[in-house]
């Protein structure tokens, strides 16, 4: 069964063209609202890799993209911009459809990335050329240049599809690289419409290349490749280990956007006033519970100072059980389904652990009755939220990917350092407090990548993203976003060439 505007299985899009995989197969993307059939996609191979790079690789070295001036090129990511603008609605239901987040989280998604693709125009127009060195020597002229790094490989995980490819796909063509992407298995077709917008937005043949497929062989295939100069993941820290080992023989550069384990900490002070209270309780709520949890930067662990934990967590878990689960798409829904069997499986592994291990239940922990959402056959999980958690539990220490809070408690504002940075990841966290130099103070010790004062989850297309720790390698987003799709290259020129005599004879 397919529903309407479903594409082809023609989903392997080489030097301009789509088509099939080589080898004919095809995959079933699943809608993971009602486990029914969403779309059947081109399954491409090792082969289909190797298809793409090489058009990438021909695009790059005769191709005129490297050489386009960088006027043409940010216009070509301002006109990808407004398309996808123009097509806002339908591009936020496929997302939803295929990740199973609410429509209006979709929307939310083609808008950020519609400002990343605008970012990255602006930040290569505002550039001036070089950066003039002083050699210290009249005679000489120095300057560091910054040039396309070539052929880039881009791995993308299913929970924010096309805001993840965007991030990699819109500075790698400000710089002037070509690129292969490979989106997940699971929720390619946002990408295949991205690069259909690329297309209609004047992209020359071969620069954007697309192969749907598996993380192996499709994925491995492009990370070992020779001929492919950078490869971007993002993705889990499994398989982003895989992909730095594949990656290491040709010693490609390799940026890492990984998974996290993220603190939320909230002191007392914070919840003094009923306001306060309010705020802090709602945006607990929103760190753990959006996107049902599948959030790489998802705030899961909570972190709260004893004496308010009890008024804290009692009111948390009254608003968790109040969340609306259905299909995204649905008005009025909250919350849509896992992604997966797998991811649904996953989490009821890690509750049940955790309640062995003492934890205390204090809502969800359970699929939903049949009777309680619609439609029926979907991933659905209550949000969870379980007190009395440390940090020997698995539930604490790895990222679950699901709705689950966990509750830690803390007496000193080193205590709360300490739990907050306790974590092979690193890539958010936020402290909730009224004072200000206190929450500053805690801001500037935690060990993560992106950190809020009194908020969490918003970011920037102006603010680098990325981890400290097993959270990953390397920035997206900001100069630093656009300087991973760079080489650096001095060029000294001396003006007065003249024999240097080092050797005599
Ligand atoms: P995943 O690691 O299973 O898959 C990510 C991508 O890698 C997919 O396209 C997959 O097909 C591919 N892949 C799998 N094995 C591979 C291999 N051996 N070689 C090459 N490619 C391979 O991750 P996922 O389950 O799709 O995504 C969830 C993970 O992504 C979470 O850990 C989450 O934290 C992380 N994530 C991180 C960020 C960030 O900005 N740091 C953002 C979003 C998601």
């Amino acid at each position: 069964m397919h529903s309407e505007d479903v594409p082809e299985p023609t989903t392997v899009h080489v030097d301009g063209v789509w088509r099939a995989a080589t080898a004919g197969t095809t995959r079933e993307v699943i809608d993971p609202a009602d486990a029914t059939v969403l779309a059947v996609v081109a399954e491409g191979s090792a082969e289909d890799a190797d298809d793409a790079v090489r058009a990438a690789r021909r695009a790059f070295d005769a191709g005129p993209w490297p050489r386009t001036p960088v006027a043409e090129r940010a216009a070509l990511l301002r006109r990808t911009a407004d398309l996808l603008q123009r097509d806002r609605e339908e591009i936020a239901r496929t997302e939803s459809r295929d990740t199973g987040k609410t429509l209006e989280e979709g929307r939310v998604d083609v808008d950020d990335v519609t400002a990343a693709f605008r970012y990255f125009a602006d930040l290569v127009t505002n550039e001036s050329g070089g950066r003039v060195v002083d050699a210290g020597d009249p005679d000489v002229h120095s300057v560091v240049v910054h040039e396309p790094v070539g052929v880039c490989a881009m791995i993308t995980p299913w929970n924010y599809p096309l805001l993840q490819a965007s991030w990699k796909i819109a500075p790698a063509l400000a710089a002037g690289n070509t690129f292969v992407v490979k989106p997940s298995e699971l929720t390619p077709l946002s990408t295949v419409r991205l690069l259909e917008l690329l297309d209609e937005a004047g992209l020359p043949a071969g620069v954007g290349n697309l192969v749907t497929g598996a993380g192996d062989p499709v994925g491995a295939r492009l990370a070992e490749h020779p001929d492919v100069d950078l490869v971007s993941f993002t993705g889990g820290l499994a398989s982003g280990v895989k992909v730095a080992q594949a990656a290491a023989p040709s010693v490609k550069k390799v940026a890492l956007e990984l998974g996290g384990k993220n603190p939320n900490v909230v002191f007392a002070d914070a919840c003094a006033t009923e306001h306060g209270f309010d705020t802090a309780v709602d945006q607990a709520l929103n760190a753990a519970f959006i996107h049902s949890g599948q959030v790489c930067s998802a705030g899961a662990r909570l972190i709260v100072e004893e004496p308010v934990r009890d008024r804290f967590v009692a009111e948390l878990a009254r608003r968790a059980s109040l969340i609306r689960l259905g299909r995204g798409t649905e008005k009025g829904v909250e919350c849509g389904p896992l992604v997966s069997r797998q991811q649904l499986e996953k989490t009821e592994a890690y509750v049940a652990a955790a309640l062995a291990d003492g934890a205390t239940l204090r809502c969800g922990g359970a699929r939903p009755e049949p009777s309680e959402v619609r439609p029926e056959g979907g991933y659905f999980y209550l949000p969870t939220v379980l007190d009395h958690c440390h940090g020997e539990m698995s539930v604490v220490r790895e990222e679950t990917f699901g709705p689950i809070l966990t509750v830690e408690t803390f007496h000193t504002e080193d205590e709360a350092v300490a739990l907050a940075n306790d974590t092979e990841y690193g890539l958010a966290g936020a402290v909730f407090s009224a004072d200000t130099a206190r929450a500053r103070r805690v801001a500037a010790r935690l060990r993560h990548g992106t950190v809020w004062i009194n908020d969490f989850h918003p970011y920037l297309p102006q603010a680098e993203w990325g981890g400290f720790g097993k959270s990953g390698v390397g920035r997206e987003l900001g100069p630093a976003g656009l300087a991973e799709y760079r080489e650096t290259k001095h060029v000294y020129e001396n003006l007065r060439p003249a024999p240097v005599r080092w050797f005599g004879g």
